[in-house]
């Protein structure tokens, strides 16, 4: 079996101990396995600084997408109208999808090293008093951005509207006090930041914004109210459930309570993610994005130079076990180091070690 270390923002490098929960077989409708999912569930709360009076978390099936789809079904009816933010692909996808649905939409569009204007914001929402939903991307992983998320959270309390956080590339990995924000939807999944694998994501919702939603969705399996009823009554799920992926999912967080909990986590990343920036920089790449605004999840960097060719780069990274991922820019040239996961300084030293090697290798 390969070994690689995934630089990647999800899937990622895993842990032995997270991977070996996947060898035992689980029964779905076992009174053991559904508390393992009411523990999941509750954990996630804790995780998001919150507790069951206000909140209540609800696990989907499927990758992220599915689960963002399922909030933007679920969450508006048809006299609703949420503004989107978009400045990466991952907004980008919300809108696509809200429109897919026929949802009344305002996309907001920004350039992708850009985070939103919160003046701009406002005066779109004073200008249209019919919306009521905002969405936006926390840290948009096309990129590695970082949305000002106390800025627009607090707007829009300010403005009485929904708000819907795609926190899929953050949650567990930065502190977001869901509660002080007052976020009515977070949704995240199970193979970024808690370093789990993939096949679930989980919402955080709101339970007095939630209980409106009856009815809203018109599709069945991605209906986040009938999924979240059911799995309250004793932990079911709705539907063949991914087992081996919620075992693993609960040795995640036990990890991460070992680790020392979200800030520790948080600490690992940004000083890991500032190693990479630094030394990168000091062979020649640059970041895509200000240091204001980079997240620690995730860099872009751009081409050193005309003559760089990252097929050839990721090829001799590969065969040394560092699986790099490529950019997502339409017009410069770029690629992206991720260092969420199981990666510690040590694989960042020799990343960067094989990195020079290769330079080397290209100048002779
Ligand atoms: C990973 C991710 C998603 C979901 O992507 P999937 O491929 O469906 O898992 C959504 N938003 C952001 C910001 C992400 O990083």
């Amino acid at each position: 079996m390969s070994q690689y270390k995934l630089l990647t923002p999800g899937p990622l490098t895993t842990t032995e101990t997270v991977k070996a929960q996947m060898l035992e077989d689980r029964c779905t409708w076992d009174d053991d396995y559904k508390s393992l999912t009411q523990s999941i569930r509750q954990k996630l709360l804790t995780i998001g600084m919150t507790d069951s009076s206000k909140y209540t978390t609800v696990l989907q099936q499927g990758s992220g997408s599915f689960v963002v789809e399922s909030v933007l079904q679920t969450a508006l009816s048809d006299d609703d109208h949420i503004l989107i933010i978009s400045n990466g692909a991952y907004g980008e996808r919300m809108v696509k999808m809200a429109q897919v649905m026929k949802k009344n939409v305002t996309p907001v569009y920004l350039a992708y090293n850009e985070i939103p204007n919160i003046n701009e914001l406002k005066e779109i929402i004073d200008s249209d008093t019919s919306i009521t939903h905002i969405a936006f991307v926390h840290c948009e992983t096309t990129t590695g951005i970082l949305n000002p998320i106390e800025e627009i959270c607090e707007m829009a309390t300010q403005n009485n509207l929904k708000v819907i956080l795609d926190a899929m590339s953050s949650f567990g990995g930065v502190p977001i006090n869901i509660q002080a924000l007052d976020i009515d939807y977070l949704i995240s999944s199970a193979n970024k930041c808690i370093q789990g694998v993939p096949g679930f994501g989980f919402v955080i919702a709101k339970r007095t914004s939630l209980e409106l939603c009856e009815g809203n969705a018109s599709s069945v399996s991605l209906d986040l109210y009938d999924q979240w009823k059911n799995m309250d009554i004793d932990g079911k799920w709705r539907f063949t459930s991914p087992t081996h992926v919620v075992g693993a999912f609960r040795q995640a967080i036990s990890e991460l309570e070992e680790e020392g909990g979200v800030e520790q986590r948080y600490q690992r990343y940004q000083s890991n993610n500032t190693y990479i920036i630094n030394e990168m920089k000091k062979i020649g790449f640059e970041p895509y994005v200000k240091s204001t605004v980079q997240s620690p999840i995730i860099t872009t960097f751009l081409y050193p130079n005309e003559s760089f060719e990252f097929k050839a780069f990721y090829e001799y990274m590969k065969q040394r076990d560092f699986v790099l991922y490529p950019g997502k820019l339409m017009d410069t040239p770029s690629f992206r180091i991720g260092n969420i996961g199981d990666l510690h300084r040590s694989d960042f030293e020799l990343l960067i070690k094989v990195i020079k090697e290769y330079q080397v290798k290209e100048g002779e």
